[in-house]
């Protein structure tokens, strides 16, 4: 019997089904634009390892993706998991760092910036104790894990450095083993997200998934089911634009705390770092209170009120 074998970037996935069907062999369809998006990540990664090499990282890039040459696995109850780490780095400050490096879209960017690999991005940190766990078993020392990521709007490039855990990687290894015990594809699980169908590649095969997500037309109820490109690509804009408006409106509140705190506070009025100067300019203004004077004129308020028509565009995730 062909052993089951668990991809380590695929082990951080929130449905246990979706698990089920990648380590049984089941035929995957992966949506073109998905696969480009990975290709355009497996492209610039050689590009990543020059600019660490440029920033003093002692690297062995294992170059080729899911071609790579070094390829580690370690044996677990029912199968195996592992697959192909991207790097191993040092320099003067640590050592035996494992790392996978990950391009990004601003908004996703931003996020996991400010928020780190283990509550932003699990599903990655899941993935590199994986490999860490598959290079340990094999003999080589791991003393970190890093994620490398690069900004594909900016090519601002951070890296978050993190432990890895003995905990998290046994309760990897449990769900890896159950997943490999089943016969029948499970419910999801307990870690499924809203958004893991939509980048599912076994929806084809998925019974749950073809019961809610009919692909005909259907205008009845007044919400029309479609797949037209241009319509999916518009919503997906609208909500990626509105996700970064707001991770960009509390970046800019985090930065005005500090500056609040470090710089208009101690009476200075202008900075420079670097070529960058900043200015400080404060400013009274008179605004027209609408609230109060609706109170104390509402006769007004209707003679010089006009109806402008206009439409919202809301945005939720599908139950
Ligand atoms: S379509 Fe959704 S429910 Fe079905 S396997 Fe994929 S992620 Fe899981």
């Amino acid at each position: 019997m062909i052993p089951k074998i668990m991809q380590a970037s695929k082990v951080g996935f929130p449905c246990d089904r979706n698990l089920w069907y990648a380590v049984n062999g089941y035929e995957s369809e992966i949506k073109t634009r998905t696969q480009r998006i990975f290709d355009v990540g497996t492209a610039l990664e050689p590009i990543v390892v020059d600019w660490l090499n440029q920033d003093g990282w002692v690297t062995f890039y294992n170059s080729g993706s899911q071609r790579a040459e070094l390829e580690l696995y370690a044996n677990i109850k029912g199968g195996k998991i592992g697959g192909h780490p991207d790097v191993f780095m040092e320099n003067s400050y640590v050592n035996n760092v494992l790392a996978d490096i990950k391009t990004m879209n601003e908004r996703a960017f931003i996020s996991w910036k400010r928020n780190g690999t283990l509550k932003d991005k699990p599903q990655y940190a899941d993935q590199l104790h994986v490999y860490a766990y598959a290079a340990m078993a094999a003999g080589a020392p791991v003393d970190k894990l890093a994620v490398v990521g690069v900004n594909k709007n900016t090519s601002e490039l951070h890296i978050d450095l993190f432990d890895y855990s003995e905990e998290r990687m046994n309760e990897i290894i449990k769900r890896a083993e159950r997943i490999f015990s089943l016969d029948t594809p499970p419910e999801q699980g307990d870690r499924m997200e809203s958004w893991a169908c939509q980048y599912c590649e076994f929806a084809k095969h998925c019974d749950i998934y073809q019961a809610k997500h009919k692909q005909d037309t259907d205008v009845g109820n007044s919400i029309m089911k479609t797949n037209e490109p241009d319509i999916v690509n518009a919503i997906e804009l609208l909500k990626e634009a509105r996700e970064l408006s707001k991770a960009g409106k509390e970046l800019e509140n985090d930065a005005k705390a500090v500056l609040d705190e470090q710089v208009r506070k101690q009476g200075v009025k202008s900075v420079s770092i670097g070529s960058l100067i900043l200015t400080l300019t404060e400013t009274s203004s008179t605004r027209f209170d609408s609230t109060a004077f609706k109170k104390a004129h509402p006769e007004l308020i209707q003679e010089f009120s006009k109806t402008i028509n206009s439409v919202t565009y809301n945005i939720k995730e599908s139950a």
